[in-house]
């Protein structure tokens, strides 16, 4: 294996682990320390990453990249990545996405459990210590409730231009605080009516510094908590907290969060002034978070696809969920390769959508089965079959299942008097450069014989519904002397004896336009409404035998998997992954 790439991240992690910066607490262990005491884990670890999904969705290949960065991270340097639920958010998470979120990572090929320690987390774990901590910053007279209106406080932070007013609640002692905050706690107060803030600064220039909300008052029941509580943290306030107590080191997250760093760092170094978390404090990088071209990476905004019917569901295979991926064909081998491939960076910029489909290409082309398939069906007939070879007799034609691996094997199907063939390699008048069929041309039938083509029927609408063709005898493939004939053009075909029907579904992109989303257009208005096309086609005797999940590689057409949810015995369904080429290149 060819060594990693540096990239900022590791250039961190390595300074940390040459100083022995996170040494003294890695495993969690010293008396009173949060972490050991919340979790009773005392696992040695160099460094600790965590994947902290919200469960209100399920994850997109945006996900997939901040998956492999922790994960891989951990990996890398004798780590550990936890696994975290950030469910603070009660009315859009639900069990539904946490077993989702689960099972996406798991097929990702990583995992929480390290060292015999299973290292999955909730954040509504730590509600108890949340609150405990709000107390104490109250009692600090670092935190007040405040009840104006949510309009005026609005008004009242300010913005980039002018400072902040404070709030006239800013001012209560500390008893009233605490008793306030304690009725927002019991429910005396109702939703709204009142938040807990920070009590920093009004004038910073950073925004987030202007006495941030960090609890709010919300009656919702939660899929852990049920109706114990009635205010939740802000995530704010929630993740610093979370991040602390599971003693991770290097807390990764994506730019948009730069400017909520500072009270990251505020709120630790209060709490641990306070002797409620240890030392050293986890610490933020920022990284920046994927934007591929023609997908949208917001799981609210696909939510909105499969709420409104504009999908299947989250596992639709154009959707860019990693359900949808998975379902679509794309392998977990095929996603880290596109993680390693587009890197990390500290400043954003958009993926070209054939990264990802070439690391599908790089990844399957040496290991994924050959196969004939016809998408387009026509009927070829060898008028002179009878005569050369006889009525009714089929003639076995065999190719290497795949020609990069030697040991694959060899598939088999048969050549007869009729053939399915695509529509396209005829043309009654062909452009310049065609090289397959039209009248007078010969042609090579992959793997068969070669053929010249006479002639075809057509039907009233001028459609054709038939071509004809003769045999050139002692032309089949791999037989002595068959390359006297020579063509220039090789098609593919299957034959009508034992060819198998198959529901084939061609999908393209969702989003018409390379970045969707970014204008103040409708996203919905951005929809291809030609991103799904289902064909009947005709694909060799042996895909009749295919399992769901199983992919080949179409000659000439491309990738294609056996769908996970429709294909079975009797009906053959495969889902179109990629072309053999970039159709996105521009
Ligand atoms: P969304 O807005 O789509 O719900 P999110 O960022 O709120 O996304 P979380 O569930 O909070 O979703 O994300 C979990 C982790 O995944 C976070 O650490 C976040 O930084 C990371 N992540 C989310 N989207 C991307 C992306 N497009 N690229 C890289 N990392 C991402
Ligand atoms: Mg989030
Ligand atoms: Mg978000």
């Amino acid at each position: 294996e060819p060594p990693k790439p540096s990239n900022f991240l590791r250039q961190v992690i390595e300074k940390d682990l040459e100083q022995g910066t996170y040494a003294q607490r890695m495993w969690g262990g010293s008396p009173g320390d949060a972490a050991h005491h919340q979790a009773g884990r005392s696992d040695p670890a160099r460094i600790r990453t965590r994947f902290p999904p919200e469960p209100n969705g399920y994850l997109h290949v945006g996900h997939a990249k901040s998956i492999c960065l922790n994960f891989g991270l951990a990996g890398d340097y004798g780590g550990v990545c936890h696994m975290r639920f950030d469910d603070t958010n009660p009315e859009k998470e639900d069990q539904e996405f946490v077993d989702g979120i689960l099972d996406a990572v798991k097929w990702l090929g990583f995992g929480w459990d390290a060292n015999g320690t299973e290292h999955l987390y909730h954040a509504s774990d730590y509600f108890d210590f949340m609150y405990r901590a709000a107390e104490y910053l109250i009692e600090a007279g670092l935190a007040y409730v405040d009840e104006q209106s949510p309009e005026d406080m609005r008004h009242n932070r300010g913005d980039f231009s002018k400072p902040g007013t404070d709030s006239p609640f800013r001012s209560r002692s500390i008893d009233e605080n605490l008793t306030r905050f304690r009725e927002m706690r019991d429910g005396k107060l109702a939703d709204g009516a009142a938040v807990l803030r920070a009590r920093i600064d009004m004038a910073s220039p950073n925004i987030n510094m202007r006495d941030p909300a960090i609890y709010r008052i919300r009656r919702a029941t939660h899929h852990r908590t049920g109706d114990k509580w009635c205010i939740y943290p802000m995530y704010t306030y929630a993740h610093p907290i979370e991040d602390a107590l599971e003693n991770i080191t290097h807390s990764l997250c994506t730019l948009e969060f730069e400017d909520q760093r500072p009270f990251y760092d505020w709120l630790l170094d209060r709490l641990s002034e306070g002797g409620l978390i240890n030392k050293p404090h986890p610490r933020q990088y920022e990284f920046a978070r994927l934007n591929l071209t023609y997908v949208i990476t917001s799981k609210r905004k696909l939510k909105q696809l499969v709420d409104e019917g504009h999908v299947s569901g989250w596992d639709d295979p154009r959707m860019n969920t990693i359900v949808g991926l998975r379902r679509r064909g794309y392998t977990p081998e095929s996603l880290r390769l596109f993680a390693e491939r587009i890197g990390v960076t500290k400043s954003d910029s958009w993926i070209d959508y054939s990264t990802l489909e070439g690391a599908l290409r790089d990844d399957l082309d040496p290991k994924v089965a050959r196969a004939m398939a016809v998408l387009e069906p026509v009927k070829l007939v060898i008028t002179n079959w009878d005569a050369l070879m006889g009525a009714g007799f089929q003639d076995v034609c065999s190719a290497p299942i795949n020609p990069r691996d030697p040991a694959s094997g060899k598939r088999e199907f048969k050549f007869g008097k009729e053939l399915w063939i695509e529509k396209t390699d005829y043309e009654e008048a062909p452009p310049k450069g065609y090289n397959r069929l039209f009248p007078g041309n010969k042609v090579r039938l992959k793997y068969g014989h070669v053929i010249t083509c006479t002639g075809a029927t057509k039907d009233a609408a001028g459609n054709v519904t038939e071509v004809q063709a003769e045999l050139i005898p002692d032309t089949k493939s791999g037989t002595p002397g068959s390359d006297a004939v020579k063509v220039k053009g090789v098609i593919t075909w299957v034959g009508a004896a034992d060819a198998v029907q198959a529901e084939v579904r061609l999908y393209d992109r969702l989003f018409a336009v390379a970045q969707p989303d970014t204008t103040d257009k409708d996203f919905l208005e951005e929809i291809n409404p030609d991103s799904l096309k289902v064909v009947t086609a005709y694909v060799e005797p042996a895909l009749a035998q295919a399992k769901a999940d199983d992919r080949f590689q179409f000659e000439r057409h491309g990738y294609f998997v056996a769908d996970r949810k429709n294909h079975g015995v009797g009906h053959v369904v495969f889902n179109k992954i990629t072309g053999m080429k970039d159709s996105f290149a521009k």
